[in-house]
């Protein structure tokens, strides 16, 4: 990154108002949790696409259930890293500022962030098939199959699977922020995943500044203002270094 673009990049995050934040996967990667489509992201030969969705469910619980306590193992005992750290700072800098996350591993939260939306749901929680309740579980493994304490239904975990609508209130909420912000950052997405794709449209149709930070191109990368390649743990620190006061 050049120190230039560095400068006038942070001058932006200095003087802006509202600012809006989108993370995934690659902000965690850092954190040692594999994204989906990276080399680690395989399970047994099956792909995310087809586990983590309703029919997989549906057709073989307990396979998915597996599969869920793998990704619960695997991030039972990662910690949030110096990204996540910055981006719970730069929210106590702000007045208006709101955190939307796809990630369903929680680290958000435990590095300090509180206004944050989970738009994807969270690995700790399940919800029951029956009565909908939905609990914290933090048990690796959880036992197979799980079952509701209230109504004894099938327990399912409380995530946002491929095919399955997004918990409307929370996409408002996220929509608003990017429309009302004049700076986003998106952070380690890889831009293919709706609606968190389309939302750095509708911030840039409200004339925001949008930095995208990840290690790679992305299909947020042509309409980004901005893109800073590298390590989302390595950049966003250096990033928002920049003192506000
Ligand atoms: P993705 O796996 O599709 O893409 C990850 C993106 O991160 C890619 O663009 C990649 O280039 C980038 N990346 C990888 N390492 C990086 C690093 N160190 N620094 C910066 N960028 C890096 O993930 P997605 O776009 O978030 O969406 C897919 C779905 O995967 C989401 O629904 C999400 O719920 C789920 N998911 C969540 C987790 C988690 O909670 N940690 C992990 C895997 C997948
Ligand atoms: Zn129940």
């Amino acid at each position: 990154m050049e120190a230039k673009q560095l400068q006038e990049i942070q001058e932006k995050i200095a003087a802006a108002k509202a600012v809006a934040v989108l993370t995934g996967a690659g902000i965690s990667a850092d954190s040692g949790i594999p994204t989906f489509r990276g080399e680690d992201g395989l399970w047994r030969n099956f792909r995310a696409e087809d586990l983590a969705t309703p029919e997989a469910f549906e057709r073989d619980p307990r396979l998915v259930w597996e599969w869920y306590n793998w990704r619960r193992e695997l991030i039972a005992d990662k910690q949030p890293n110096a990204a996540h750290y910055a981006l719970a700072d730069l929210e106590r800098r702000l007045e208006a500022f709101v955190l939307v996350t796809q990630n369903v591993d929680g680290l958000h939260a435990v590095a300090g962030s509180r206004k944050l939306i989970e738009l994807h749901g969270n690995i700790w929680k399940v919800r029951c098939t029956q009565c909908e309740a939905v609990t914290e579980n933090r048990d690796v493994p959880i036992v197979i199959l799980p079952h509701c304490m209230r109504c004894h239904g099938l327990l399912r975990p409380h995530i946002v699977w491929f095919g399955e609508v997004l918990y409307a209130p929370d996409v408002l909420k996220s929509a608003r922020a990017f429309e009302g912000c004049d700076l986003m950052l998106v952070i380690g997405t890889s831009g293919i995943v709706q609606p968190a794709a389309s939302f750095v449209s509708l911030a840039k149709d409200h004339k925001a500044f949008v930095v995208e930070i990840n290690v790679a191109e992305t299909a947020a990368s042509l309409e980004a203002d901005a893109l800073l390649l590298g390590r989302a743990a390595d950049v966003v620190p250096q990033l928002l270094m920049a003192d506000r006061s």
